[in-house]
């Protein structure tokens, strides 16, 4: 057993580099988590934890601050492709950032064209691989997450020849299951990868880089527990759930944390006034600030509901106009946070045509009003179809704001019904409506409202129990 045990963990987005979703929020906060464990499942064992992310135009990094640590070439039919990789410290965490036609082609993180991101994300994954054996640093641990990187997990199977390679352990983490990086067919052959022939995995499944990397990874987690039993199931499994389920004995669930330094009303300098779980006065100032940002109805009495996220189907923000039409009889007003796809979106903007005086949507990425809103909204709605951890309604609740949620997924895991929050068992409009009545009773009482609102502040979302649950899958496969 080594005293220091190498993770290198790779990503496709992380804070405070760059931020699509909470993907970010989980890699740019759990490798810091794991590197201060101060019992890393083993006594005087220390976890040297490091990240690597491509090298996106979008980022926000001072050129300056990055220092040139790696060059080589990754193979690819048709011409090999130049790789560079540059460090910089964060917290005393070295993070690397590769770069390379593949990556610096696309103008956003992720593309609209599924080949375009098919080829960047397999450059990025077998260009961290190979980083890993240069390096005077060699992790004992590939850690991937999403179809993003998994290539790197399945790559590694077919680089056993190479001493460096066979000894790595691997572990994939599951965010979105949906989301497997398509057909990649092509991409594979260009860049020397065979498609998989276990008939374990559907034939469809063969050649997309999330079910290869579920296929080789030494360990895979889900981002909840309730989430890794779902994905068993015909209903969450996306066709794979039979192969998962033969792999069931390699799949945990481990719930994602917060950063609670970057998550702080005590702190947050984007809300008008800071609060705490002793002191909930300022939320009035950040309602007041926000209504008239917005130009809602200045009305400290008035529920506000909230949603920030994607706006997709997995969100259910389809679900939201039925709803909120059915609601009309009772005072509330609504704020949509967010941007996706442009169907919705414009669904969206038309349900706040229709109720001017109560509802705005606000379709864009907005770190800072995100803030705002669950310093100053009452409740959060996450009409989520599935929900495989869900950061947003931890962050509510620690910004005092009351979560109302589908019962799926994390959600389950970390709202309580009637105690923290409320969760409806379908996202049937009816059952949405029911739970939303539920909860408008409770905000009525005051005294009653403030208990849920305190309930949910001193809950701990943050990273210690997970990181803890990931250093000892570490060192299982390490002990193996
Ligand atoms: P997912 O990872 O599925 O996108 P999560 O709930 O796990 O959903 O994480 C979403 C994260 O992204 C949260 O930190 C949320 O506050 C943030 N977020 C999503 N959309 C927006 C937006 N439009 N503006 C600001 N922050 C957003």
């Amino acid at each position: 057993m080594p005293d220091t045990l190498n993770v290198l963990f790779l990503a496709a987005e992380a804070e405070p580099f760059v931020k699509i979703g909470g993907l970010a929020d989980v890699a740019g906060s759990l490798p810091l988590a794991l590197r201060s464990l101060s019992n890393p499942a083993m006594p005087g064992m220390k976890l040297d934890v490091r990240l690597v992310l491509p090298l996106h135009r979008v980022m926000r990094i001072e050129s300056d601050t990055l220092r040139p640590v790696a060059e080589f070439f990754v193979s690819r039919e048709g011409g090999n492709i130049p790789a560079r990789v540059f460090e910089l410290s964060r917290v005393g965490m070295p993070v690397y950032f590769i770069s390379g036609e593949p990556i610096s082609n696309a103008t956003s993180v992720y593309s609209p064209d599924p080949a375009l991101d098919r080829e960047k994300f397999t450059f990025f994954s077998l260009a961290a691989l190979e980083m890993a054996r240069r390096l005077d640093w060699q992790p004992d641990i590939i850690h991937a997450n999403d179809w993003h990187t998994a290539l790197a997990v399945y790559a590694l199977r077919s680089q056993q020849a190479d001493p460096v390679m066979k000894r790595l352990r691997s572990v994939l983490t599951v965010h979105n299951l949906p989301f497997m990086g398509g057909d990649g067919t092509d991409v594979l052959a260009a860049y020397g990868l065979f498609p998989s022939s276990d008939e374990a995995l559907p034939g469809w499944a063969r050649t997309q880089p999330l079910p290869l990397g579920l296929w080789s990874a030494d360990a895979v987690v889900a981002v909840s527990p309730t989430y890794a039993k779902e994905i068993l199931t015909p209903d969450f499994g996306c066709g794979l759930e039979a192969f998962l389920d033969s792999r069931s004995a390699s799949i945990t669930g481990i719930l994602n944390g917060l950063d609670l330094m970057a998550w702080d009303p005590e702190t947050d300098t984007c809300l008008s006034e800071n609060f705490s779980v002793a002191n909930l006065s300022g939320r009035a100032a950040n309602k007041a600030a926000l209504q008239s940002q917005l130009g809602l109805r200045e009305d400290l009495h008035v529920p506000i509901l909230a949603m920030i996220g994607r706006i997709d189907q997995q969100k259910g923000v389809d679900i939201l106009p039925d709803v909120l039409g059915q609601m009309t009889d009772l005072p509330w007003q609504f704020i949509l946070l967010g941007s996706g796809d442009p169907i919705l979106e414009n669904t969206m903007r038309a349900l706040q045509l229709e109720f001017p005086e109560r509802i705005r949507s606000v379709i864009r990425f907005d770190a800072q009003l995100s803030r705002l809103i669950y310093g100053g909204v009452d409740m959060l709605l996450m009409p989520s179809r599935y929900e495989p951890c869900g950061l947003a309604q931890m962050i509510a609740m620690r910004y005092g704001c009351v979560p109302v949620v589908h019962a799926t997924g994390g959600l389950k895991d970390t709202v309580e019904e009637d105690k923290t929050g409320f969760l409806f068992q379908t996202t049937q409009v009816a059952a949405m409506v029911e739970t939303l009545r539920r909860a408008f009773a409770g905000y009525a009482s005051p005294e009653k409202w403030e208990r849920y609102q305190r309930n949910g502040m001193k809950k701990d979302f943050s990273w210690s129990r997970s990181a803890a649950q990931y250093a000892e899958l570490y060192r299982s496969l390490i002990m193996d």
